[in-house]
């Protein structure tokens, strides 16, 4: 199918926003807009949702390139959005199918939650009923209808819930997480200071994931969910799970409240019931925090920018060339690609979980939320309620050491080590300054209570260093293991910490003092690590940049000026290119694919007539590694040099705060998922007596672990990064988003 109709006119294709906005929409009509004029299409903003279709006029207006400059990074939906009653009826769909017929529309993007999409999903159903009745009505030519008679769709989900079943994450829900986790970490340090608890409340009518995934990434207390409501006498355990906590000296305690949380009569549980609970019960002064409406606001997350950037381009080409031609598509990102589902099933599994939850199948609601909803649960019990603060008496000792560089959520990780591994009745030994403070004995036992606090803070209580122990340090190191009775090792860190693992897995027939298991878990702004699409850290680290970026554009929209910034990541080009895509970059620059004069040329070239032509703002992102020749200094100079008074240029170097930001939530919930899943690989391996080495990682949304003989075969040693990079096919989206194209 090409992207001309019958007649030789190109495609036209409408998009629109409807439902709840949810952050993110904007970066998603934008790359819609985009792709479809990049790939010759034609495309048109259909503004307030259906309502716009049905109203035609200005209602339906034909895009260009410009028209979605600058929203990339604005919250809400520049396009407005609506719940049209009228498209509810049949005579409002005739009307909307009148106005996109007359306009050649016949392919339409839809960003919304699921009723938006089964509005869609309907409309389409009755297209060629709707044109039918057009042209008998003589309100449509039979020529035009015939040349339109089927109409195209492509969905994505909009919805800060997260409640799409067969779609792992959807566009609105990490920013909405952002603001959470905002208020969260605030009231935490209030609540600390007065020893007050309290009770948050966050959206979700049918769907706990704001909920789960804010009281783990916040270290709540407890937490109340839709689908899964708690049994009668909830309100003895929440006291006693609470007093406990008060009991060890924990200062706050914060109960997490889905506001469609019910009991198992479906009588709703509201924040004021939680909270005169407590404070009846434990005598304790308790607030109500709802937060409301400021969960959908703010911001875009760099996530919600890049995710709906790539979602938005792929539904283009979903329109252009259906992967199911009559079977309409709902898009997804899952992990590293994005994926197609079925959109009527996906809509109708949705659908369905409320009505499971009032049958009281809570097990099959819990299984519609899809496995890694279900993994967070589960770790959040086991932290919340532990079967022990203590470990057993003799129990098999785990090592925590840091290696490499600083990472946001290394400490998030620790916590989680040592919580996770003392319920599951292990002793953790925390390792002070890398392997340097483990071959001089610097280790301690790490109670429950010694991680208090560390969930959200940046840094490394432990300590770190970037070393890779030598083959002298070797023996000091396997004399520390052993006279400290270590019977696993957990290694926390970035590049070094694998290298050191591997070493260790390596000489392990030199000192036996190895042959004990070996996890390692990656933690790197780089993102440069074998065996994981993501490493904790990267996400925080991408939020710094894409803040910083704001910040730059907004510095420079007085004037007319090119920015040449540069970004971490040594030889690996995901925080530039993420950063570019995420923060509305004209170009990157990546060592990945180096840089060549003639490039430089061209992309000077371009933007002198582009200058000319009467643009105000560039912005070039940079690797610190992408070429030895040309730096930073060298193109902004070159920039500079071409500018001939029409822009002044400024080099921005974003350096260290990448390294030294709080963790995000999704770093801290990936921090969780895969300390969760490594100490379940340490457990295995002790019960069944065999050492061996791991490393841990996130592919296509499972935690999956590795074996550390292999590891070196994915690597491209000099370059310090994994050979195959899953986000380099990003690559083209940021071309055809970014790359006007020339007529
Ligand atoms: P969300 O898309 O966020 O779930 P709504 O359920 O309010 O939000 O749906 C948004 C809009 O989608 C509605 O106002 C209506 O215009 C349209 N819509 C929803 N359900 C249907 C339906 N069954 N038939 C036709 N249009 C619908």
């Amino acid at each position: 199918m090409s992207n001309q109709q019958a007649g030789g006119a190109p495609v036209r294709i409408g998009v629109l926003t409807s439902g709840g906005d949810a952050q993110g929409m904007n970066a998603a009509v934008r790359a819609v807009v985009r792709t479809a004029i990049s790939r010759g299409a034609e495309v048109y903003a259909i503004f307030e949702g259906y309502q716009g279709m049905i109203d035609g006029g200005a209602g339906i207006r034909r895009f260009g390139w410009d028209d979605v400059a600058a929203i990339l990074g604005r919250g809400g939906t520049v396009i407005g959005t609506f719940r049209s009653t009228q498209f509810r009826t049949r005579e409002g769909r005739l009307k909307a199918a009148r106005n996109l017929l007359e306009r050649g529309i016949d392919r339409l993007v839809v960003i919304g939650g699921d009723g938006s999409l089964t509005g869609l999903n309907r409309f389409r159903d009755e297209w060629p009923d709707l044109l039918a009745e057009l042209v008998a009505n003589g309100e449509a030519p039979a020529e035009l209808a015939a040349a339109h008679d089927d109409l195209i769709i492509a969905g994505l989900v909009g919805s800060i819930d997260n409640d799409l079943v067969g779609v792992e994450s959807t566009i609105g829900a990490d920013t909405a997480l952002h603001r959470i986790l905002f208020a969260l970490d605030a009231l935490s340090s209030t609540a600390a200071s007065h020893q007050r608890s309290f009770v948050l409340e966050v959206m979700g009518r049918h769907c706990g994931y704001l909920a789960l995934a804010a009281a783990i990434a916040g270290g709540c207390d407890y937490v109340l969910v839709p689908e899964n409501p708690p049994a009668p006498g909830w309100e003895d355990q929440m006291c006693e799970r609470l007093r406990r906590g008060r009991a060890r000296g924990r200062r706050d305690s914060i109960v997490v409240v889905a506001e469609g949380a019910t009991d198992q009569t479906g009588a709703p549980i509201s924040s004021e019931y939680v909270r005169s609970v407590i404070s009846d019960r434990l005598q304790e002064e308790t607030r109500v925090t709802i937060l409301g409406h400021v969960q959908r606001g703010g911001v875009p997350s760099a996530y919600d920018r890049w995710a709906s950037t790539w979602l938005g381009h792929e539904a283009v080409d979903e329109v252009l060339h259906p992967s199911t031609p009559g079977q309409p598509k709902v898009l997804g990102v899952l992990g590293n690609d994005v994926v197609r589902v079925p959109l009527v099933q996906a809509v109708q599994d949705t659908q369905r979980v409320p009505e499971l939850i009032a049958a009281g199948d809570y097990a099959a609601a819990m299984a519609a939320r899809g496995p890694s909803f279900n993994e967070l649960y589960d770790v959040f019990h086991e932290l919340s309620q532990p079967a022990a603060y203590e470990p057993p008496p003799g129990a098999k000792r785990i090592a925590i050491v840091h290696a490499g560089g600083l990472a946001p959520g290394m400490n998030t990780a620790a916590r989680v080590a040592v919580r996770l591994g003392i319920t599951r009745g292990f002793t953790m030994v925390g390792i002070r300054n890398g392997f340097t403070g483990l071959q001089h004995g610097q280790l301690a036992e790490l109670s429950w209570d010694d991680v208090e606090g560390w969930s959200g803070s940046g840094g490394a209580e432990l300590g770190l260093r970037r070393v890779v122990p030598t083959m002298e340090d070797l023996y000091k190191i396997a004399r520390s293991l052993e006279d400290n009775r270590i019977d696993a090792l957990l290694v926390i860190g970035g590049w070094n910490a694998y290298q050191s693992a591997h070493l260790m897995y390596e000489e392990r027939e030199r000192y036996p003092a190895f042959q004990i298991p070996i996890v390692v878990v990656p933690t790197s702004i780089d993102n440069n690590l074998p065996g994981t699409e993501l490493s904790v850290g990267a996400d925080s680290a991408l939020n710094v940049n894409v803040s910083a970026i704001d910040k730059i554009k907004m510095s420079g929209s007085a004037t007319t000026r090119a920015f040449v910034v540069e970004t971490m990541g040594r030889f690996c080009g995901f925080q530039a290119l993420m950063s570019g895509l995420a923060g509305g970059a004209e170009r990157v620059y990546l060592n990945e694919e180096g840089i060549e004069l003639n490039s430089l040329a061209a992309d000077v070239n371009w933007l002198q007539q582009s200058f000319a032509a009467g643009r105000r703002f560039f912005l070039a992102v940079r690797n610190e590694r992408a070429s030895d020749s040309y730096t930073t200094e060298f193109i902004s100079q070159l920039l500079d040099g071409a500018s001939r008074g029409a822009y002044d240029v400024r080099t921005h170097i974003i350096g260290h705060v990448q390294q030294g930001a709080e963790p995000t939530p999704a770093d801290r919930l990936l921090a969780t998922r895969v300390v969760s899943r490594s100490l379940y690989q340490i457990a295995d391996a002790l019960a069944s007596e065999q050492g061996g080495g791991w490393y841990v990682g996130l592919q296509a949304s499972q935690i999956v672990c590795s074996p550390l003989a292999h590891m070196m075969d994915s690597v491209d040693r000099l370059h310090r990064r994994p050979r195959q990079q899953w986000w380099m096919g990003l690559r083209p989206v940021m071309q055809a988003v970014t790359i006007e194209p020339t007529a």
